[in-house]
């Protein structure tokens, strides 16, 4: 791997290998070969990491600036992040083939507008004065919580990684951060661009490596780290919540995701199948929130599973570094071979693939299933790839019911052009989010999570603020009597 570029960790302000030299090799999906050498962090590399960041936490200038000071280096990163996006969105294309046109046009975007919003957010965030009478008042502070352990998965590496560093950093924590093994590269050049733009040294900490019995699971039990925030499979946020748990230090966890698409008969059928397909396409379909149980009403279903089926078959899929590529391979081997599962089984579960299928090398095309039951595992099971199993429905007791029937509870999507309908629909869903007419639309400033096997807590705005500092009320005697 000598020809490749190497991406290191970084820790202490310095970007350096490993300690005992170990690197591993990220696979381009899109040719199936190595494309660059990283360094392979363990136990040793995480706790030096951890012992950076709590030294720059406690000695430190970072969580005594003010947060217009804070907020100008930030705003220097989120410059710098927007100078480097083809840089970046070439990481992560390469490591889990993204389109480009994704992983720059909207990933770099959203990245470098983390760090704004929430520079901003926090510096314009106020606390509370009570009056309590004459004798005494109370106010709140916001204080950082320490040291935070940020761990991302592989979908959307530098979305959501900035997701957790940016409101973590804004807030005066210090940051270790430990991106998926399959997509590593963007969390260096974004550590590299912190230093660049003078982010003191150990504020912001890269470590890589895998999760259990290495560089993730080592930060997770870290007894000096005093947050853990954490995207991922539903079974490693159980696992994380123990260790959590085992140290009596908060963990947030954002979870895994079995998505219901509602279409009413009442719908604008055009935008319906339009925000359908991003649903369940986007990112070949490696999207928690994807609308993988697509429910659309009897009287329309035949007319918009046409115009779907179309839609599906349009799309561009090829190179992810083509500008025009709209669909690119699964981001791994592994992660191939699971999907694939899923899509050869269907008809064994008493189902039809109207589109779709296998492509070449790792891709999986737009895949279009009817007919599956609804207790079989396409309906119940996250398979985090292009299938999506269509099913028509009567009522909408009966499809609420439907869509609530699945241990997941991150999103749904409601189309109707009814407004009661839309309204009294959207709160009856067990949903973090509900997308009406629309989908993947953000403020920052709602709360973001799931129920059940989707997660615990939220981040967001203030939901963001509550999770990364230590709210204080301080209670004053203004006068004896
Ligand atoms: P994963 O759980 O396999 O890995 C996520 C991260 O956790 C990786 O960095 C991994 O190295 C680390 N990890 C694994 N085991 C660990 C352990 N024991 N201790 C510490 N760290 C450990 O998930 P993934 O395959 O990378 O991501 C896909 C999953 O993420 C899907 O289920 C998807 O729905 C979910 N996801 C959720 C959201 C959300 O916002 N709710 C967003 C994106 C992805």
């Amino acid at each position: 791997m000598a020809d490749l570029p190497f991406f290191g960790h970084v820790i202490d302000g310095a970007e350096v290998p490993s300690l005992d030299g170990a690197r591993f090799p990220s696979i381009d999906p899109w040719t199936r070969e190595p494309w660059a050498d990283v360094a392979l962090g363990g136990q040793a590399d995480s706790d030096r990491a951890v012992a950076a960041a709590r030294k720059a936490f406690d000695e430190g200038p970072w969580p005594r600036m003010s947060f217009d000071e804070r907020g100008a280096i930030l705003h220097r990163l989120a410059d710098l992040i927007e100078e480097h996006a083809d840089e970046l969105g070439l990481a992560d294309t390469r490591d889990m083939g993204k389109p480009i046109a994704q992983s720059k046009g909207n990933d770099v975007a959203r990245a470098a507008h983390n760090f704004r919003f929430f520079a901003d957010h926090a510096r314009l965030s106020v606390g509370e004065v009570l009056p309590m009478g004459d004798r005494h008042h109370t106010y709140t502070l916001f204080q950082p919580a320490g040291v935070v352990a940020a761990i991302a998965p592989w979908n959307f590496p530098l979305m959501l990684e900035t997701w957790k560093v940016a409101p973590a950093l804004a807030w005066g924590n210090t940051v270790v951060l430990k991106p998926a093994e399959d997509t590593p590269t963007s969390a260096t050049i974004l550590a590299r661009l912190a230093i660049e733009a003078g982010m003191p040294a150990g504020v912001f900490n890269v470590v890589h490596g895998y999760g259990p019995d290495s560089a993730g699971q080592a930060l997770t039990e870290n007894p000096d780290v005093d947050r853990i925030t954490f995207t991922g499979e539903s079974g490693t946020g159980r696992i994380i919540a123990r260790a959590g748990a085992a140290n009596l230090v908060p963990a947030s966890l954002e979870l895994g995701g079995k998505g219901a698409n509602i279409v009413f008969a009442d719908a604008d059928l055009d935008n319906a199948v339009d925000w359908s397909i991003r649903a369940i396409f986007t990112n070949a379909g490696q999207v928690c929130l994807a609308g993988s149980r697509l429910y659309v009403e009897r009287s329309v279903y035949d007319e918009f599973l046409a115009r779907f089926v179309t839609a599906a078959e349009a799309m561009v899929i090829g190179d992810p570094k083509e500008p025009t590529t709209q669909f690119g391979p699964l981001a791994g081997e592994e992660h191939y071979n699971k999907v694939r599962s899923y899509v050869e089984s269907v008809e064994a579960e008493g189902g039809k693939i109207l589109t779709g299928g296998l492509g070449d090398g790792w891709i999986v095309r737009p895949t279009v299933a009817v007919d599956l039951p609804d207790d079989s595992k396409h309906v119940c099971e996250e398979i985090f790839g292009p299938l999506v199993r269509v099913a028509p429905f009567d009522t909408e007791d009966e499809v609420v019911r439907a869509a609530n029937d699945t241990p997941y509870g991150l999103n749904a999507m409601v189309f109707s052009e009814n407004l009661s309908r839309a309204h009294r629909v959207s709160a009856r869903l067990k949903a973090g989010t509900v997308w009406v007419n629309c989908f993947f639309i953000r403020d920052l400033r709602a709360p973001f999570g799931g129920v059940g096997d989707s997660g615990m807590g939220r981040e967001g705005g203030n939901f963001s603020r509550e999770f990364f500092t230590e709210p204080k009320a301080v209670v004053m005697q203004i006068a004896r009597s």
